[in-house]
C-alpha cells in the first residue's frame, strides 16, 4: 500500500489547480447566469490537455491515465462548484476514451483532434422518453441496414451537451437497437453528428443547476450513417456503454469531491468567524459534529474514487482486474459522492444563515449542481445499488430478467 502521490501527479495537480483557480473560479457565477462556458476557458483547457485527456496523442489527446484524469476532475470540481465545467470535462473524458478505443480511424480523425482542442463536443445519448434505467427493456431507437448504410430512427432525451454539439459540431455516441430480438446483445453504438443535420431535430430543457452546460434531446428521422460511424462491433454497443459509464461515474466521484472540498473550506472559514451567544459558532456541538461527519464522508469518497481510478489504470495498463471490478468500484463512488456532497453543502448553507440562501455565496450553485448526479445523470442511485448487488450476489439475483 502507498497512499502518496508521485512527483508527476503532484505537478499535474498543481498545474490544473493554478489554471482552474485563476481562470475558472472567478467566472463561475457569470457562467451560471449566462448559461454558457466562455470560449477562452474551453480553448485554454484544450491547450492544457484537459479536454478528453485520456485520448492518445495521435489524435490530440494528452495520453493521461485515469488517476491523472481524476486529479484534474477533482481540481476542476474544486474551482467550479456549479459543476458545469466538470460535466463537460467528465463527459468528454469518458466518451472520448470510448471513441478512441473503439471508433474507426475515419471518425477518430474527423472528430477527436477537434474535441481535444475544444472545437467540437463529444457526448453520450442513451436515455429515451420511455425510460433511462430500463433502457434495455424500454429503448425504441433503432438502426436498420439499408444497402451499405445504417438508417437511424428514434428519440433520445435528457442528453448533456445538445446545444454545444449543435453549435460547435461534434458527436453524441448513441445507443440504438440493431437486433430487436437479442436483448442487451442487440444494441449498437453510433457516432451521431448533431450540427446542421436535416434529419435531426433538437430540443432543450431548462435545468435547475449546472447552467453552463445544456441538457436537451434529439430525434433522428431516417438519419443515414455509413458503416464508419458505428463504434466498435455490431451488437456490442451495450458493453461499450457500460465501459464508458464506469469511467464517467468514477470522474463524477472526483468532481463531487472537489466541489465538496470547496464547500467545506467555505463553511470552516465561516464557522470559525461567525459569532453567536458570545462565541464562534464552530464551538457548538450542533455545528462541529456535522462538520466532523462531512469531512469523514468526503475523505471516504475520495478513497473510494481514487481506488476506482487505480483499478482502471491497473486494468488498462497491466491487464489486471476486470471490467466488473471497475464497474463495482465506480458504482460505489457514484453512490456516495453526490449524496455526501449534497448533504455537506446543505449543512454549509445552514451555517451561513440567511446569506446561505442568497446568490452572494456560491453554495446555492453547488446544491443545484450536485443534485443532478443523485437524481440520475449517469445512472440513478438505485441503479448503482443494482450494479453493486449484481456484483455481490451474481446475475441470478437481478431484479429484472
Ligand atoms: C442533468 C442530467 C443530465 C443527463 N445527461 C444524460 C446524457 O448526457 N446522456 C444520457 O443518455 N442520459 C442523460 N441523463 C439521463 C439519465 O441517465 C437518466 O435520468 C437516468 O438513467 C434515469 O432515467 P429516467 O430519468 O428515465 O428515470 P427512470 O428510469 O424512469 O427512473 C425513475 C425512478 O425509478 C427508480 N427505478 C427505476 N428502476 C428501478 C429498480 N429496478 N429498482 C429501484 N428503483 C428503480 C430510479 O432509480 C428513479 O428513482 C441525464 C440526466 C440528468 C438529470
Amino acid at each position: 500500500m502507498d497512499f502518496s502521490w508521485t512527483t508527476e501527479q503532484e505537478l499535474w495537480r498543481k498545474t490544473v489547480r493554478e489554471f482552474a483557480q485563476k481562470k475558472i473560479k472567478p467566472k463561475v457565477r457569470e457562467i451560471d447566469t449566462n448559461k454558457k462556458i466562455p470560449e477562452e476557458i474551453i480553448k485554454e483547457m484544450g491547450r492544457l490537455g484537459l479536454l478528453a485527456p485520456t485520448v492518445s496523442s495521435e489524435y490530440g489527446g494528452a495520453d493521461l491515465d485515469w488517476t491523472m484524469a481524476a486529479i484534474a476532475a477533482e481540481e476542476i470540481g474544486r474551482a467550479d462548484i456549479s459543476l458545469a465545467i466538470p460535466v463537460l470535462y467528465l463527459v468528454e473524458s469518458s466518451w472520448g476514451f470510448i471513441l478512441d478505443r473503439y471508433g474507426t480511424k475515419e471518425v477518430k480523425e474527423e472528430f477527436l483532434p477537434k474535441i481535444t482542442k475544444g472545437e467540437a463536443f463529444c457526448g453520450i445519448a442513451v436515455t429515451e422518453p420511455e425510460g433511462g434505467s430500463d433502457i434495455l427493456g424500454a429503448g425504441k431507437t433503432k438502426a436498420e441496414k439499408k444497402s451499405k448504410n445504417w438508417v437511424l430512427n428514434g428519440e433520445k432525451i435528457f442528453i448533456s451537451g445538445v446545444k454545444e454539439s449543435s453549435k460547435w459540431g461534434g458527436i453524441h455516441l448513441t445507443l440504438v437497437r440493431t437486433d430487436p430480438k437479442a436483448g442487451h446483445k442487440g444494441f449498437s453504438f453510433f457516432a451521431v453528428p448533431l450540427k446542421n443535420n436535416k434529419n435531426i431535430e433538437t430540443t432543450l430543457f431548462e435545468d435547475m443547476g449546472r447552467m453552463g452546460i445544456s441538457t436537451g434531446g434529439f430525434t433522428m428521422n431516417n438519419l443515414e450513417l455509413s458503416q464508419e460511424y458505428m463504434i466498435g462491433e455490431e451488437n456490442r454497443g451495450f458493453y461499450y456503454t457500460m465501459e464508458g459509464f464506469s469511467a464517467a461515474r468514477m470522474l463524477i466521484g472526483a468532481t463531487c469531491v472537489g466541489a465538496s472540498e470547496t464547500a467545506l473550506e467555505l463553511g470552516i472559514e465561516h464557522i470559525k468567524n461567525r459569532k453567536a451567544f458570545g462565541r464562534a459558532i464552530g464551538s457548538f456541538e450542533g455545528i462541529q459534529f456535522p462538520l466532523a461527519e462531512h469531512y469523514t464522508n468526503i475523505e471516504s469518497v475520495k478513497l473510494l474514487t481514487y481506488k476506482a481510478a487505480w483499478i482502471m489504470d491497473k486494468k488498462y495498463k497491466e491487464g489486471k482486474f476486470s471490467h466488473k471490478d471497475i464497474s463495482l468500484a465506480a458504482a460505489m463512488s457514484k453512490l456516495r459522492a453526490p449524496v455526501y456532497g449534497f448533504q455537506l453543502m446543505n449543512d454549509v448553507a445552514d451555517w451561513f444563515g440567511a446569506i446561505g440562501y442568497t446568490k452572494e455565496y456560491p453554495i446555492e450553485m453547488g446544491i443545484r449542481g450536485i443534485r443532478s448526479y443523485s437524481i440520475g445523470a449517469e445512472g440513478t442511485m438505485n441503479v448503482m445499488k443494482i450494479i453493486i448487488g449484481r456484483e455481490l450476489l451474481g446475475k441470478d439475483f437481478l431484479p429484472y430478467k
